[in-house]
């Protein structure tokens, strides 16, 4: 028998939980996309997305997804040639290095592993050691690994090496979730997606960029008319904002996203998340005492994200963790990104349990109380009292 009926919640790391209200925002005929209320909305979207991640500066739209946006930011940074350091702390930092050493880019990767940050003091190193490196980039946090980086302590071991390389970000599973300022952490470049904190389906991205990346672009032979940040961000007629016709329907779940935000407040949705994150973390602190195969992957949380949390349950546990909340309780999990090969055993061992966007206690502490069903269905071994950990932290956070 299953109790997986009723609302299913897809607790995975993008796409994210999407509000009725986002829902309800699309759910109309296309609008004249020549002149009138639709040219208004984007108006007021523009401020509204430079808000949200701290900036004064410019916002190109791309119809696409994350992917697009690492290539929409290479294009503008970059000419063939040139060279970049990137800083990886997991999958998706390998995934940005691949698309750039595949436009042309000479890319020298610093590999941290999977459990720890950036270290900065390597960052300067590789600057120092190589004064024509053009850009540094590297996630907020790695969606697959779940590390957090210090974005400004990156800032100042570039500005401490004497280089005038670019910092570019991948904010795609942090941003409107962990604590996130482009001007005031010397960000050059930040790109987004809609589908995780944005609260938003998948298909729209975004890519911030300082007045002094955009001097820069100028150079930039890389630029197609497709990834040219610049009809975008300064467009002379409405249609070169996106490129061609504009993703109507999802610019309507986008202004109603960025209400939500708005009408929560950014320091409230940081807290909420941050709350949620170490409410998720206490249960996996309580279920691993005294289970080593149970616990979280990275051990200091000062470095861990707050919206979305990587773990492992020992294989092949975690694969039927994850098959058990599905099918017998309406939650689907994350499956362990990169952790270790799909064709080996040792793969059944990792999940993660996404913590972002439009999530609440309630929903959160579901998931908690129904991971340790499965592992009471499945007789997988662990401490007892996690719920009872995980409640506190909410009823202190609250
Ligand atoms: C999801 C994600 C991506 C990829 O985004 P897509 O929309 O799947 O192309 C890249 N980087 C990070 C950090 C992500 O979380």
């Amino acid at each position: 028998m299953s109790l997986a009926n009723g609302r299913h919640y897809l607790a995975i790391p993008g796409p994210s939980v999407m509000p009725d209200r986002v829902l309800n925002a699309m759910h109309r005929a296309a609008p004249n996309i020549y002149e009138g209320a639709l040219h208004d909305m984007v108006d007021g979207i523009v401020p509204d997305l430079k808000w949200v991640a701290g900036t004064a500066q410019n916002v190109a739209i791309y119809v696409g997804n994350g992917h697009a946006a690492w290539e929409a930011a290479i294009a503008n940074m970059f000419s063939r040639g040139d060279r970049a350091l990137v800083c990886v702390t997991g999958h998706f930092g390998q995934g940005w290095a691949n698309a750039a050493r595949q436009m042309g880019v000479d890319v020298q990767v610093v590999d941290f592993g999977r459990q720890a940050p950036v270290d900065p003091a390597r960052v300067e190193e590789a600057l120092r050691a190589d004064p024509s490196i053009r850009a540094v980039l590297l996630t907020q946090v790695d969606t697959a690994t779940t590390v957090l980086n210090d974005i400004a302590a990156i800032r100042t071991a570039i500005d401490a090496a004497g280089s005038d390389a670019l910092l570019a970000v991948d904010a795609i599973a942090t941003l409107g979730c962990d604590e996130f300022h482009m001007d005031r952490w010397g960000v050059d470049v930040l790109v987004a997606a809609s589908q995780k904190g944005l609260m938003v389906p998948p298909g729209l991205s975004f890519v911030w960029f300082s007045d002094r990346a955009h001097e820069r672009s100028a150079r930039a032979d890389m630029r197609t008319p497709m990834w040219n940040w610049t009809p975008r961000a300064f467009p002379k007629i409405f249609h070169e904002q996106f490129g061609g016709t504009a993703p109507t329907h999802h610019l309507f779940a986008l202004r109603e996203a960025l209400d939500m935000l708005k009408e929560e407040g950014l320091e409230a949705v940081w807290h909420r998340h941050d709350t949620l994150a170490r409410t998720v973390w206490a249960a996996f602190d309580t279920w691993g005492a005294g289970n080593p195969q149970i616990g979280l992957n990275v051990a200091d949380p000062v470095q861990r994200g707050r919206s979305v949390t990587a773990a492992r349950f020992g294989a092949p546990h975690a694969t039927a963790i994850r098959r058990w909340t599905e099918q017998k309780a309406g939650v689907t999990l994350g499956i362990g990104l990169g952790m270790a090969d799909p064709a080996t055993p040792e793969y059944h061992g990792f999940l993660r349990v996404a913590h972002m966007g439009h999530v609440n206690a309630h929903m959160t502490l579901g998931v908690l109380a129904v991971i340790e069903a499965a592992m009471q269905a499945l007789n997988i071994p662990h401490g007892q009292g996690a719920l009872a950990a995980a409640a506190g932290v909410v009823a202190r956070g609250a």
